[in-house]
């Protein structure tokens, strides 16, 4: 047995758990084309977007409309379960459960990696420093880029060779 993929089964099941409940607390609900799409991003390992959402609905026999796609994204983001990354133009699944501050995106600009990190009082401590500037953020996310460990790791081996 796979215990890494036990593991995972039972967080994509927490998730879609989570993303039930969000809905059901705004009188909506987690249709079948929305959990479809959720899931699609909770198991993609980078930020996937609008067009490769498509196309892995196509491979799962489901022909869908860019406009539909569209239209349930902004669903998904406005709710926080989904972030759009403006950085790659693409959208990841929200795996931290955050409502009162944005979401700390590390993006590996070498593969697109993407990592989410829950830090309220960092995400505080910049928007302090903004109103100090007398600048807002609009953005619901804070985007670093950067280099993955494998990038850097490939780097390093290639740099050797
Ligand atoms: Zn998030
Ligand atoms: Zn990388």
């Amino acid at each position: 047995m796979d215990n890494n993929l036990i593991d995972k089964d039972i967080l994509y099941v927490k998730y879609i758990k989570h993303a039930e409940d969000v809905c059901k607390s705004k009188g909506d609900r987690l249709t079948d084309l929305r959990r479809a799409i959720f899931e699609i991003l909770i198991k993609s390992e980078k930020p996937l977007k609008a067009y490769e959402i498509i196309e892995k609905m196509r491979e799962h026999g489901k022909r869908i409309h860019a406009a539909t796609i569209y239209r349930i994204l902004e669903f998904l983001s406005s709710n926080g379960l989904v972030h759009r990354v403006d950085a790659l133009n693409a959208y990841i699944a929200c795996t931290k459960n955050h409502t009162d501050h944005p979401s700390l995106l590390f993006i590996c600009s070498n593969c697109s990696r993407t990592a989410e990190i829950d830090d309220p009082d960092l995400c505080g401590s910049i928007h302090k420093n903004l109103i100090k500037l007398g600048m807002s953020s609009n953005n619901d996310c804070i985007e670093v880029k950067g280099r993955c460990e494998n990038c850097a790791i490939q780097a390093t081996m290639d740099d050797s060779n």
